[in-house]
């Protein structure tokens, strides 16, 4: 298949175990095109920070298969995969660790191989696609920033590796209204940019707001998968062990009301 066509990620009969027995997927199947903005839902233990450790290969199945853009990721494309597939984590002292802001976002690129006018010039552009300012913030200690500039620091790390797809774990946990909305621009503009997004999260509001497509995640196993539509579905998000998003629940309980009232 043409890479232009082929699925920008998909998930054959997936099963992982951790090495203390623990069942986390089992036969997981998923497919997700290219330039789609997926939710992967589901309450806590779902599975879901298992699955993303799956997308670029950190991860590898304990059987079933990941492919990325066509090629099943194996021992001998790891590091391709990992450059295709960004993984931001939900915490972003789990990613960005180096002294200054620009030695963390060169750092990246420096592993890819790029010279250091490259480096930088990739960290400086990654900086501004997540709305930051190079020069007020390059020489800045990360644990100096807020959490939401953390956030933001560490989506310009992955950014900077010109990922084609970036897989994000619970990307607004912990951000106030504010620093979310920021967020989400920054994943629109992404989105706007062709590339193709992948968010981990047990939050419906978050999923019925921004995502296309959804995948329902429950004790590893996919419960439902489809157009983000489904999140409407009562039976389907019981079935996941979750809920509506709120205004759906309103509706039906008569909400909004009418202004002027009759
Ligand atoms: P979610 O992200 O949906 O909350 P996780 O992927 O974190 O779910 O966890 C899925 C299952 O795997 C849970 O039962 C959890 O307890 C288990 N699990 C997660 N991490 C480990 C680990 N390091 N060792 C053993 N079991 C784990």
């Amino acid at each position: 298949m043409n890479s232009k066509d082929c699925p920008a990620l998909v998930l054959r009969n997936v099963c992982y175990r951790y090495p203390d027995g623990t069942r986390a997927l089992s036969g997981v199947d998923m497919r997700v095109e290219q330039g789609e903005r997926r939710a992967i839902l589901g309450p806590n233990g779902a599975g879901k920070s298992t699955l993303a450790l799956m997308l670029n290969g950190l991860f590898r199945p304990s059987s079933g298969e990941v492919e990325v853009w066509g090629r099943v990721i194996g021992p001998d494309n790891e590091r391709w995969a990992r450059r295709m597939v960004g993984l931001v984590f939900q915490d972003p002292d789990d990613q960005v660790f180096s002294p200054t802001v620009a030695e963390d976002l060169r750092f990246g690129p420096r592993n890819l191989g790029c010279s250091e006018e490259e480096a930088t010039r990739r960290a400086r552009e990654a900086l501004r696609r997540v709305d930051l300012d190079w020069d007020t913030l390059a020489c800045r200690p990360p644990q100096n920033l807020s959490y939401g500039q953390r956030k933001r620091v560490a989506i310009a790390g992955v950014l900077a590796m010109a990922p084609r797809v970036i897989a994000l774990d619970e990307p607004t946990a912990n951000l106030d209204p504010l620093a979310e909305d920021a967020l989400l621009d920054v994943l629109d503009d992404l989105h706007g940019d062709g590339v193709t997004l992948a968010v981990v999260t047990h939050d419906v509001e978050l999923a019925a707001s921004w995502a296309d497509k959804v995948t329902f995640l429950r004790e590893g196993v996919v419960v439902a998968d489809g157009d983000v539509r489904l999140l409407w579905d009562p039976e389907t998000v019981a079935r996941a062990g979750l809920r509506s998003p709120r205004w759906s629940r309103r509706r039906e309980a008569g909400w909004p009301p009418c202004f002027p009232p009759d």
